[in-house]
């Protein structure tokens, strides 16, 4: 079974390493349980947030790709580490939004909760530097971040991976409000990549309007940890570890 050690460490996020594998094509995504927010500024260790975010994202990328959307990902090989292929992440990040919340509600000056009447997408500028600043397509195009064809696979993606979470969520009584996703080069196409978690997503809960997300680290709502050993349950029908 694969084990990363550190001369096989080729990066470190803010949430996960990547460890190179005996085959270039191919590298383990590791999930750590460090919790960042504020690009970086508030940090903390959440209990067991890195094996549940990668139980969870195995589920989704899982679930995406019988939906017939290509993903980097290939397979959940140790609690926390994923498989995957190599690729060229695309520095444009596709936010969906389903209910006006974060930046949305603050950018435009109205309150969190709107339903909006379809699908949002909003793309920003993947720099840690810059803060990710919104960008639009046309500016994504002609600053040379992506073509317009990977926009446009992009967009379709990521319209059809919130068809298919909402309709999962929906079913379990939490309302998606809004996920980013990010996207990378495999081979000449498109494909999704990193991961789909409750640490790029909104979830409320729908009977009491309870944030299921990281926005209980970021806005200090409670404990992060106990928030997602309950998503885990609610997904997977049994505790971690039970
Ligand atoms: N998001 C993310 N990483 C980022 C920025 C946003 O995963 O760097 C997610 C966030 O969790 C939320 C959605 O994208 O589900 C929309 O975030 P928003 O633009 O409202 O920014 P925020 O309020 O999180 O700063």
């Amino acid at each position: 079974m694969f084990a990363p050690t550190p001369d096989k460490l080729r990066y470190e996020g803010k949430a996960k390493q990547i460890y190179a594998t005996d085959d270039p094509a191919l590298i383990v995504m590791h999930y750590k349980d460090d919790a960042t927010a504020f690009n970086g500024v508030k940090k903390a260790q959440i209990a067991d947030k890195g094996v549940i975010n990668c139980r969870l994202s195995t589920y989704f990328m899982e679930m995406m790709a019988k939906a017939g959307i290509p993903s980097a990902f290939i397979e959940q090989i140790g609690p926390r580490d994923q498989l995957c292929h190599v690729v060229e992440i695309i520095p444009v990040e596709v936010v969906v939004r389903n209910v006006v919340a974060g930046s949305l509600a603050k950018r435009l000056g109205v309150p969190e909760g709107g339903r909006l009447a379809r699908p949002l997408v909003e793309h920003f500028y993947k720099s840690d530097a810059l803060n990710d600043p919104q960008i639009n397509e046309d500016g994504a195009i002609l600053m040379g971040y992506a073509a317009g064809w990977e926009l446009a696979a992009m967009r379709e993606y990521s319209l059809r991976v919130n068809d298919a979470l909402r309709t999962f969520w929906d079913g379990l009584g939490v309302d998606l409000v809004d996920f980013k996703l990010e996207f990378g080069r495999q081979n000449g196409r498109v494909v999704l990549a990193d991961e789909i978690s409750p640490d790029g997503s909104r979830l409320w809960e729908r009977a009491t309007g309870r944030k299921l997300d990281k926005d209980v680290f970021r806005r200090d709502l409670g404990d992060l940890s106990e928030t997602y050993r309950e998503l885990y349950q609610r997904v997977f029908g049994e505790s971690l570890g039970g």
